[in-house]
């Protein structure tokens, strides 16, 4: 996918604030620190486009980025941070279900674990729900420049033990935004759910 234009859109935290024009849509997401800011950042070629996040969990709103005039890509709030209250977090969650059940013009999520650590009940969660959803899956194992080479296939078979990774509509892919690992392949993987 070659990357012609990218801005930032629109924040949103109810339906009546989505995007009106109609244009297909990707959503993106992992617990807070997980990488997404920076995988989003270098898809699009951009130092500072997303936030990278000092304050994990900062962003709290549905942000919409427009690419090449063409489609949304959705970045869905950080989930699983521990210093929000309860009642932040069901507000949070109703947030992101409302979107992802409701939204015809969602196209695929692509759900961010962290390659150092085993998915977390979280991520589990997330991944289990998306594949209820019947939405096609990018699972991207991020930071990956952090493993060792010889321990990657460690780190994917810990994926496997707690990922159903059983449901022909996935993907998985391992991605560094330091070294650049598998950005190609990201955006091929956009590029095809928007047909
Ligand atoms: P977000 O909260 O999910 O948006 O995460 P960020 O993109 O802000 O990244 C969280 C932290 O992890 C930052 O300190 C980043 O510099 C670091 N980070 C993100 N991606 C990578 C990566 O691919 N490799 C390494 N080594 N660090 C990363």
């Amino acid at each position: 996918m070659i990357i012609r234009s990218s801005d930032y859109a629109i924040s949103a935290v109810r339906e009546d604030q989505y995007p009106k024009d109609n244009l297909p849509e990707i959503a993106l997401a992992g617990r807070s620190n997980v990488g997404k800011s920076s995988l989003i950042n270098s898809l699009l070629n951009r130092k500072n486009l997303a936030r990278t996040s000092a304050q994990p969990g900062k962003t709290q709103t549905l942000n919409f980025y427009i690419i090449n005039d063409e489609f949304y890509l959705v970045d869905v709030p950080g989930y699983g941070y521990a210093r929000v209250s309860q009642k932040q977090r069901q507000a949070f969650g109703e947030m992101i279900q409302d979107y992802l059940e409701t939204r015809a013009n969602l196209k695929g999520i692509i759900i961010l674990v962290d390659s150092r650590r085993e998915p977390t009940k979280d991520d589990v969660a997330m991944y289990n729900y998306a594949q209820y959803l019947n939405l096609p899956i990018l699972l991207v194992c991020t930071k990956i420049d952090k493993v060792k080479r010889s321990q990657v296939n460690k780190v994917m078979a810990g994926l496997k033990k707690k990922i159903n990774l059983n449901y022909d509509n996935v993907t998985v892919l391992t991605f560094s935004s330091v070294t650049k690992l598998h950005v190609k392949e990201l955006g091929n993987w956009i590029e095809k759910q928007l047909k």
